[in-house]
């Protein structure tokens, strides 16, 4: 199939109340793993990329395995930029073939994010390309975004109504207390502010910082209204993990297909187990 951009699906999802999971890709054998899980699961699936990747990796090829692997799959994927504060790697993203883009001018004050939120759905409406958009401060380091604790809070349910009235983003991310990174401690959501924000806006909501969170707090975060799951740090230990956890297992051997073939299972079984969990809503 070709590449979708994010909104049939999350409304979808919203309307089901289940959500889609976005996972941050490194290169093309995580991208495989994303688009391999969602085939085994025949569930939609969104793959993101951050900045520092696209920057890293250039958008050529990027769009290039997406696109072939897309190609070969039955269930719509979607090719999504996460978190940018850069209006030129969007406008780039935009323009090779990505579907979706995040803006995250989130540490702006309320009147220049709004501003430059609607600046980004300008440019990306004529292409059919979905916006996410951000308000309030998730705390954690997020693609060289550094949010301190001290500087984190949640979004403000009147402001949330009126940026998505001025903004009208396709997905929503309202800080509601997730983090980025990995949690120390237990992570505090705010499940009443993402309620209320849900029933307010009527747009689908990103949750951010879903690494570490348990089962029951996904489950009870879609439940509320959140469509969209973002996956990222979870993805880096199993790209590393798997990578190393197989050299240290085999260390006489210098096989690097296997290697990489151990890398890819490990990345895929963990996001397997995510879409199946992200497809129920019931909490326990
Ligand atoms: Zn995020």
């Amino acid at each position: 199939m070709s590449l979708e951009n994010i909104k049939t699906m999350l409304s979808d999802a919203r309307t089901g109340q289940y959500a889609i999971g976005a996972f941050n890709i490194l290169d093309y054998n995580s991208a495989r793993a994303v688009v391999e899980a969602a085939q085994e699961t025949e569930t939609p699936v969104i793959i993101q990329t951050s900045s520092k990747t696209v920057v890293f990796w250039g958008t050529r090829a990027i769009i290039n395995w997406v696109r072939e692997l897309a190609d070969s799959s039955t269930v719509p994927i979607a090719l999504h930029l996460d978190h940018c504060r850069d209006l030129e790697i969007i406008r780039e993203c935009i323009n090779s073939g990505w579907t979706s883009v995040m803006i995250d001018a989130s540490s702006k004050p309320f009147e220049e994010n709004l501003a430059l939120s609607s600046q980004v759905v300008e440019m990306a409406r004529p292409g059919n390309v979905t916006v996410e958009a951000e308000l309030g401060a998730i705390v954690g380091v997020e693609d060289d975004i550094h949010v301190k604790q001290q500087d984190a809070h949640l979004a403000d349910p009147g402001q949330a109504v009126e940026f998505c009235a001025r903004v009208e983003p396709d997905c929503f991310a309202p800080a509601v207390g997730t983090a980025h990174g990995v949690y120390k401690g237990e992570p505090k959501i705010a499940y009443e502010r993402i309620e209320e924000i849900a029933k307010a806006t009527d747009i689908p909501l990103a949750l951010h910082g879903g690494t570490g969170l348990s089962d029951d707090a996904f489950k009870k975060c879609i439940s509320l209204g959140c469509a969209k799951v973002n996956i990222s740090t979870q993805l880096k230990y199993a790209f590393i993990d798997g990578f190393v956890d197989y050299h240290n297992r085999n260390n006489t051997e210098y096989n690097p297909l296997k290697v990489i073939d151990a890398q890819f299972k490990q990345l895929k079984s963990g996001i397997v187990k995510k879409i199946r969990l992200f497809r129920k809503t019931q909490a326990t």
